[in-house]
């Protein structure tokens, strides 16, 4: 990778225009270097930190996750805790608790969230039908869903990827660019009847969201044909 990457203090916030202040000095021979001969547009990413504590919806949707995977494999919650946590720590460098008092972020335990997710999807765990999804895991949840094949609904293996949004039609699927395009993993019945509702009312019952793609993602699904 040659992205560089910074630290920085949000100066000022004027309609679309940020201001930063970097931590560190900025490279400016390293600038220079990769820009050499660039005739497009200099992109940067900004990732904003989230300084807020995590919420209870946060707190109650991990510990049913886990409750989910101590039904399945008898592993008492404390001992899984015990892994996550040091999952997390080993991915982050950070301590994490939800009891209260605790200065965990929102952001914290969403990560800790995904790693939970990880496992429950690895190891192919059952999940309980109306999980309430913590909104910042939303995206990961229908993502992890397609990736690893399992009904966003009901968890059963074996999905169907449903161009979820936008119909594929009597478009070639060869030719076709699947990245404009967003998907959902859905089991045979739950497919079928997205497809007899309607997107609309198939969205107002089961609250799935469609996902994007990028190129790998595609290939590794073999969706173009
Ligand atoms: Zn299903
Ligand atoms: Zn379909």
């Amino acid at each position: 990778m040659n992205n560089l990457s910074y630290l920085a203090k949000i100066a000022k916030v004027e309609d679309n225009k940020i201001t930063l202040e970097l931590k560190d000095e900025l490279n400016i021979e390293r600038l220079r270097t990769i820009f050499e001969g660039h005739q497009g547009e200099r992109q940067a990413e900004l990732f904003i930190k989230d300084p807020r504590g995590f919420t209870i919806e946060q707190r109650r949707f991990t510990f049913a996750l886990m409750q989910d995977i101590y039904k399945h494999t008898g592993q008492p919650l404390d001992s899984l805790k015990d892994i996550f946590y040091w999952q997390f720590r080993a991915l982050t460098g950070k301590d994490i608790s939800l009891s209260n008092g605790s200065t965990s972020t929102v952001d914290d335990v969403s990560t800790l969230d995904e790693l939970i997710l990880d496992f429950i999807f690895e190891w192919h765990i059952p999940f309980k039908t109306g999980y309430e999804i913590s909104p910042q895991n939303v995206q990961y949840y229908f993502y992890k869903c397609v990736m690893t094949r399992t009904c966003c609904i009901c968890g059963k293996p074996n999905a169907d990827i449903d161009h979820f949004n936008k119909a594929l039609g009597r478009r070639n699927r060869k030719t076709v660019d699947h990245a404009e395009y967003d998907f959902a993993a859905l089991c045979r019945t739950h497919h079928t009847q997205k497809h007899q509702m309607g997107i609309t009312n198939f969205k107002n019952k089961y609250k799935v969201i469609g996902v994007k793609l990028n190129k790998d993602d595609i290939k590794k699904l073999h969706i173009g044909g």
